[in-house]
């Protein structure tokens, strides 16, 4: 097993001037047990490096974002080239309207689109938008799915579908849980419950078209359209959370995945999109756009206000521009779902002959694995996984070289950088991960 003295005294340092040790709560290893988590300090395509010098397989990806490996060349000369220019300006440039174009023909719904600096941003303003244009206060969402750490989707599902929420973290005032509606996940008739109790009140039903949070999981067939057709005919807009599966799956986003059952992409097309994750290259950004007479609500156009010193920065742009570049390039989506289907089987493989229940749930390049008996297509399934095996699991993975995140929630990424030879180490590795967990039971 790998040996990692300097990780595990940075994190000592990083707890005496860092809160927690990390800069997100989901870096730390609280989630499987606690301890030192790697600290990491060179990445180069599918690998990273940590401080003691130990590489790693990577599938953590940065929760998404560095779908084209570390330091992908094309993404670090963009990134190179701007910083040379100056990486702000407080100012318009030229590079925004060239994003923004290759943005909105891959993902049609956007009349037009607004650059902010991550998905959190990029979700909440569409909920203040919803707002706007509504004259609406409150949101439907659906129970696992995060959209960013902005008060009013940090509420919780209270009981039942005509119950208010409850906030989810601290600091958050029951006023603001009072605005939020939280139902199951490919359940319609809690939707429509939930539409049907609050009616008028509904300024938008906010949603991730294909889960990331609590695992991939794809909408039930009808479940979107269901939920559009449900919303429209309420006066509510339909706000989909693409933070995660834009350019994730294919080269747009998931309202435009021919994967997705859809009598007619068009019924589905929702009125709002946040954006974020791979449109930055590896760089800090969000975005969020729609239907232009909705977007029209936004300053200095109309009432609703957005700003930001950082929004369209030169240097996430053109990091951005040159990631879809590269996503454009013919196979490269085929590559990665060829990549992660061979994982997916070897893994079930591996999981079958050591006796060991696991759930795979995989879309294209992403997959994610359950630790259970049964499938995986809501919050309640995920959650009545087993987290100590998936702890056990993550670790001795992690002594082999192979870094997942760490949580029984997220998501393997493939990248355009794995190889091969990278997913028959994984197979191996996850072999024996399995049979020394089988020997412990
Ligand atoms: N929406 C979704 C679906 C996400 O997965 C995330 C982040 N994991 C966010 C929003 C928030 O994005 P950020 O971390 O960039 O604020």
């Amino acid at each position: 097993p790998l040996s990692r003295p300097r990780s595990a005294a940075l994190y000592e340092e990083a707890l005496k001037h860092i809160v927690g040790g990390v800069n997100s709560p989901s870096r730390s290893f609280k989630a499987v047990g606690g301890g030192a988590p790697v600290f990491m300090q060179r990445g180069q395509g599918a690998y990273f490096w940590d401080a003691d010098n130990n590489r790693y397989i990577d599938y953590l990806a940065a929760y998404g974002p560095i779908i084209l490996g570390h330091a992908h060349p094309h993404v670090t000369a963009a990134i190179v080239r701007a910083a040379e220019n100056g990486t702000l300006y407080g100012t318009p440039t030229e590079l925004e309207i060239e994003f923004a174009r290759m943005i909105k023909e891959a993902i049609p719904s956007l009349d037009k689109v607004r650059f902010v600096n991550s998905g959190t941003e990029a979700v909440m303003t569409t909920i203040r938008v919803a707002r706007a244009y509504t004259g609406r206060n409150k949101i439907i969402k659906f129970a696992g799915c995060y959209h960013g750490h902005s008060d009013l989707v940090l509420v919780a599902a209270g009981s039942g579908p005509s119950t208010l929420g409850i906030p989810d973290s601290a600091g958050i005032p029951m006023s603001i849980a009072n605005e939020v509606i939280t139902v199951p996940f490919n359940n319609a008739e809690a939707l429509e419950a939930a539409l049907a109790h609050w009616g008028d009140d509904i300024a938008a039903v906010m949603v991730e078209p294909i889960v990331g949070n609590f695992g991939m999981v794809m909408p039930k067939p009808g479940f979107l359209e269901a939920l559009c057709s449900l919303a429209r005919a309420n006066g509510s807009l339909v706000i989909y959370d693409e933070v995660i599966t834009a350019f994730r799956f294919h080269y747009g986003a998931a309202q435009t995945f021919d994967g997705l059952e859809a009598p007619s992409l068009a019924a589905i097309e929702p009125d709002l999109t946040a954006l974020g994750k791979i449109i930055g290259g590896g760089l800090p950004i969000g975005a969020y756009g729609g239907r232009k007479e909705i977007m029209e609500q936004v300053a200095p156009l109309g009432p609703a206000y957005q700003a930001g010193t950082m929004a369209g920065n030169p240097a996430s742009i053109s990091a951005g521009i040159a990631c879809l570049q590269a996503l454009r390039e013919p196979g490269v989506y085929d590559r990665l779902d060829r990549l992660a289907a061979r994982l997916e089987a070897g893994l079930a493989q591996g999981a079958r002959e050591h006796g060991i229940a696991l759930t795979i749930n995989r879309i294209r390049g992403s997959l994610s694995t359950h630790f259970c008996d049964h499938p995986v297509t809501d919050y309640d399934q995920a959650q009545d996984t087993d987290g100590e095996q998936f702890a056990r699991f993550f670790r001795l993975m992690l002594e082999q070289g192979i870094c997942l995140a760490p949580s029984k929630y997220e998501a393997w990424f493939m990248t355009t950088a794995h190889t091969d030879e990278d997913i028959e180490v994984t197979i191996q590795a996850a072999e024996r991960a399995f049979a020394v967990m089988a020997s412990e039971s």
